[in-house]
């Protein structure tokens, strides 16, 4: 990993060191590449890789720009505006706090208005209406709290 990277994460870091954050997101599997995407989302922001060169975003984080194959990456903030791109409801799986796949859990890939084919796929809110929980609905990004720390989750949008 080149040094500029992490200078570019000290900008965005909380004061918790690298273990106490593997241990908040346990499970998770947090490398050095996504280290700053879950430190990010215990500001609730959701942060993103994007390069420096070429302004290409990607997800999940890798340390090199899939488009230029520059190593200059930024972990940037997006707007978590989008649309849902694929959608799925969970009737059983592993269980984990909040979930109850009884009622059947949403899962949303959401494209990203901050480029095409940039994806990010969370829940929605637990107020997210049913009939209009399908592809091509307009979301934000919102957060719930799942067993103490900030979750991504996506509400009903307003406007385009
Ligand atoms: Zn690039």
């Amino acid at each position: 990993m080149p040094e500029n990277s992490e200078e570019a994460r000290s900008e965005q870091d909380v004061a918790i060191d690298d273990a106490e954050l593997i241990g908040l997101f346990a499970g998770h599997g947090i490398d050095r590449d996504s280290a700053a995407h879950f430190r990010g989302r215990l500001e609730r922001r959701l942060v993103i890789h994007r390069c420096d060169d070429c302004a290409h975003w990607h997800h999940p984080p890798r340390p090199m720009c899939p488009a230029c194959w520059s190593w200059n990456i930024t972990p940037t903030e997006v707007s978590g505006r989008g649309t849902i791109h694929l959608l799925m409801t969970l009737h059983q799986g592993v269980p984990a706090p909040g979930v109850d796949y009884a009622a059947g859990h949403p899962v949303l890939t959401v494209e990203l208005d901050e480029q095409s084919a940039l994806r990010f796929t969370a829940t929605a809110t637990p107020d997210f209406p049913a009939d209009q929980l399908e592809i091509g609905t307009r979301v934000e990004l919102d957060w719930i709290d799942r067993d103490g720390t900030p979750t991504p989750a996506f509400r009903i949008g307003t406007g385009a």
